[in-house]
């Protein structure tokens, strides 16, 4: 690969990439959210269902419930304890999909062994599924459709892009991870975008020389810093979903930052990126949900 930018991305000037604050995106999203809300004649119910106390889970569980009231919707928590059967989450989630007041329902991933995640997506209401894990909406997705209810993650980085201003139709986008939460549905939201997309994953040959290629690179591979300054093309945008605690405590992400902000055109910081996108696109889709229901 020369040096020179990819055409439509070209570094900021003074060198160094532009960074992309996904905070003050984010922040901006769920301001417009709360508008929307305040002039509803009802407020779109969200409920969260944590099993056990997976230490992240109960931050993120924590975050998604205070963005929600802050943004005026009816959000409430459901806290199960660890050793909750298959059986009795499923029972739950059937009385979530019978409650009229109820708009959206999200089941913190991971859950505990005994319970088979698949079997609860598809035990929710697809109209509720404010996650877009259920395979009704992952294959309304798939079918090239991105008018229904798309999982948070990627979507909050198809806002980043467009906020940022870089080029989708026609660009190389590479998306490294093939997860059913980030990496398929990324790739086909990119897709849908008019990308030419290559999804990479841990069976990839030569992923640097793949990676180099990429005008817009997503990383989701949950390995700290795997993605180097010398694997991004000059002037690509880098999109970093990666989200892994290091041993001293410290939070980074899949892009070693200070190496690719030297090269890249666009990125975002981890955190402080992707992240607060997730949760905003949550109260979007449960904003949305909430609209399809209730007409
Ligand atoms: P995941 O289910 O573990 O998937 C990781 C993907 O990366 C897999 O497809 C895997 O390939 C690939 N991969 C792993 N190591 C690799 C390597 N050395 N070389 C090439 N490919 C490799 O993870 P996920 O749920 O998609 O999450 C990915 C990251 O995003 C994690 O750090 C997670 O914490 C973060 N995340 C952040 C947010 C947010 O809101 N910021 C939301 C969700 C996830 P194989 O398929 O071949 O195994």
């Amino acid at each position: 690969m020369s040096g020179a930018p990819l055409p439509g991305a070209a570094p900021a000037a003074g060198g160094g990439a532009r960074i992309i604050d996904g905070k003050a995106v984010a922040a901006a999203l769920r301001a417009e959210i709360a508008r929307r809300v305040a002039a509803l004649p009802f407020r779109p119910g969200l409920r969260v269902v944590r099993v056990g106390e997976d230490p992240a889970s109960v931050v993120y569980v924590r975050t998604k419930d205070r963005a929600a009231l802050a943004a005026g919707f009816d959000s409430a928590t459901l806290v199960l304890p660890a050793e909750t059967s298959e059986a009795e989450l499923l029972a739950t989630v059937a009385r979530l999909n019978a409650d009229p007041a109820v708009d959206g329902i999200l089941v913190q991933l991971p859950l505990p062994p005994q319970i088979r995640s698949a079997a609860v997506i598809e035990a929710i209401d697809p109209a509720k599924d404010v996650d877009g894990f259920h395979p009704l909406n992952a294959g309304r997705l798939a079918s090239g459709r991105t008018d229904g209810l798309i999982p948070c993650t990627p979507k909050g980085v198809m806002h980043l892009l467009r906020h940022a201003g870089v080029p989708l139709a026609g660009a190389r986008a590479l998306v490294l991870g093939r997860s059913q939460i980030v990496g398929r549905p990324m790739a086909q939201l990119l897709l849908a975008a008019d990308c030419t997309v290559t999804i990479a994953h841990s069976r990839t040959r030569d992923l640097p020389a793949e990676c180099r290629r990429a005008e817009i690179l997503v990383v989701a591979a949950g390995r700290a810093e795997m993605v180097r300054g010398d694997w991004i093309a000059p002037g690509a945008a880098v999109i970093d979903v990666g989200m892994n605690r290091l041993p001293d405590g410290r939070l980074t992400g899949d892009v070693a930052f200070a190496e690719a902000r030297a090269v890249a055109g666009w990125i975002t910081p981890a955190p402080g990126g992707v992240g607060p996108m997730t949760v905003a696109c949550l109260l979007e889709n449960t904003l949305e949900a909430a609209l399809a229901r209730r007409g």
